[in-house]
């Protein structure tokens, strides 16, 4: 059986869709923000945090690691390249410094997890968001577990940065019931600047899932100094307009994602700018608020 590789399952939230949810969050993502919330989602393979502060340097990593990749005493204390995520170093570690981030699993593994609240989801009108990293880069793990969900009656929502092509995209659609489809900006020089990867795919599938009949909404991270700027909005305004979008979630930036960068391997860095208040959107929101269109704040 095919297997995916899935960083996190996370049971009781009320963000990310209608009624109470479980969020199963795909790792691994072709594309590279600079303001990343979930570093720890980028790589495709599990990979192992370092928790500085929980850290005794008891050393008892070090003294089970098979391969020999650990030393306390260095400054470069793990050397990741060589290390083959056998997990010893983590079940030994008696602080929890040390966390396993990422594993390999059936449809059937996770499906048995999502059961475990089928009544919250029947009495609040809730269900399943896959989320990530990007989840469409598993592309036939994530059909799979689609069709799973479908066969089983689940409300479903899938997040996606819509870095995939259309004709891959529209076989998952009749499984989905709700789209969150990420722009991240509309400017194609701004965009590969800071994401590595160019948007024109992205709006054309914007453009091409508004034509049918599944519904689509957009979530737009403000990020200072990137997509904030007037001329972005009134570029992103007429986007918006010419795909006639129906619902867009605003989402304010913030700085969760950099506490994780120093527990992993990544080329991330700080963006050192303090996060956004809500307040701070509510102006370039009345910009794109027009009739037939909601725009809300926050609904991550
Ligand atoms: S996961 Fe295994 S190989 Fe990697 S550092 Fe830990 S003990 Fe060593
Ligand atoms: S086992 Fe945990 S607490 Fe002990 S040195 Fe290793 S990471 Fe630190």
């Amino acid at each position: 059986m095919e297997k995916g590789v899935i960083f996190n399952i996370q049971r009781y939230s009320v963000n990310d869709g209608p009624g109470i949810r479980t969020i199963v969050f795909f790792k691994g993502c072709p594309m590279r923000c600079a303001w990343c919330d979930n570093p720890e989602s980028i790589a495709f393979k599990p990979q192992i945090a370092f928790h500085k502060k929980k850290c005794i340097n008891c050393g008892a990593c070090m003294e089970i690691c098979p391969k020999g990749v650990i030393n306390i005493n260095h400054k470069n204390r793990f050397d990741w390249e060589n290390c083959n995520n056998c997990e010893k170093c983590v079940n030994s570690c008696p602080t929890e410094a040390l966390e396993m981030i990422g594993r390999l699993m059936t449809v059937d593994e996770i499906m048995k997890e999502i059961k475990k609240d089928d009544a919250f989801y029947n009495k609040s009108g809730g269900g399943i968001t896959i989320s990530g990293g990007e989840a469409t880069s598993q592309f036939k793990f994530l059909q799979e577990l689609l069709k799973s969900l479908k066969v089983e009656g689940y409300h479903v929502v899938i997040e996606t940065n819509g870095l995939i092509t259309w004709e891959k995209l529209e076989k998952i659609i009749p499984n989905v019931d709700i789209i969150y489809l990420d722009i991240k900006g509309i400017d194609a020089e701004k965009h590969w600047q800071n994401t590595n990867v160019e948007n024109a795919v992205i709006l054309q599938n914007a453009e091409n899932l508004l034509q049918g009949n599944c519904k689509v909404v957009f979530r737009i991270p403000i990020i200072p100094g990137f997509n904030d700027f007037l001329e972005d909005i009134h570029r992103l305004d007429d986007f918006l307009s010419t795909v006639k979008a129906k619902e867009i979630h605003l989402l304010p930036y913030h700085r969760f994602g950099e506490d994780k960068i120093e527990t992993i391997q990544t080329e991330q860095k700080s963006l050192e700018i303090p996060s956004m208040e809500r307040s701070e959107l509510e102006t370039i929101r009345r910009k794109i608020q027009h009739s037939g269109r909601i725009v809300i704040v926050g609904g991550e």
